[in-house]
């Protein structure tokens, strides 16, 4: 019999499970905000509508969602059949009439947090592979999917700000920045220091002292707007300079 609640091994699971879903809500909500025929006017990811966006974060939730049927029946099924499956399938998408893109959203949705309500504890430790090629353990699609989900409700442009994200979630999005960086990072780039005026605690790249390194300040919300390459307003170097550009993220 289906489980009709989650079966999760750990409270922080359970947490990051209901961060996501508030991310969905919060999603949908702004979506829900939006006129049919403000659709066509640009979302805040250079080139890119607001129905490119929609048809993306549709995909993504059915993305996410093989990747938990993967974990669920043992079967490899990827986040992709192939490199131009994602970009393909958001060129579509966004030629989709409206009332399709608000099914494509909502049922995208709903498929995926069944997945995740059904999958039983064992299964919560299954590997699965990302589109980037890591495997990671399938409890990081909560994670994937909540970033995607909060982020780009800011992304749609019609009144989603960071100010309005909770506060772990805006801790979780200062840990995540460090973390991807660190991963991407090549022998020539700078080692970056985030530093939170709001915080008590420091966000680096790499641990060890370094005296080249880009340190930044602003409020934990104004540092994670600048990370995700979403505006630089408030944040300023050591030296009270603006700041450059954030190293790219996702
Ligand atoms: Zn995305």
């Amino acid at each position: 019999m289906p489980a009709r609640t989650d079966s999760v091994p750990d409270q922080q699971l359970a947490d990051a499970l209901l961060l996501a879903r508030r991310g969905q809500a919060y999603f949908s909500r702004k979506l829900n905000e939006l006129r049919d025929d403000e659709f066509d006017a640009p979302s805040l990811l250079p080139g890119w509508t607001r129905r490119h966006l929609v048809a993306h974060v549709g995909y993504n939730a059915r993305a996410n969602a093989r990747l938990v049927e993967w974990a669920a029946t043992g079967v490899e099924t990827p986040m992709y059949a192939s490199p131009t499956q994602r970009e393909d399938e958001i060129e579509f998408g966004a030629t989709l009439p409206i009332e399709a893109l608000r099914n494509l959203s909502a049922h995208a949705a709903v498929h995926l947090n069944v997945e995740w309500r059904d999958l039983t504890e064992e299964a919560w430790s299954h590997e699965v592979r990302t589109a980037q090629g890591r495997l990671v353990p399938v409890r990081e699609t909560v994670w994937m999917r909540t970033r995607e989900v909060w982020i780009h409700a800011v992304d749609l442009d019609n009144g989603g700000t960071f100010r309005d994200f909770p506060n772990e979630l805006i801790d979780a999005l200062l840990e995540d920045l460090v973390k991807v960086w660190r991963r991407k990072r090549g022998p020539a780039d700078r080692n970056v220091v985030l530093e939170p005026v709001d915080r008590d605690r420091a966000y680096r790249i790499l641990d060890e002292a370094d005296s080249d390194a880009l340190v930044v300040r602003g409020d934990a919300v104004q540092l994670v707007t600048w990370g995700t390459g979403r505006g630089s307003a408030g944040v300023l170097t050591a030296d009270g300079e603006p700041a450059p550009t954030a190293p790219t993220w996702l």
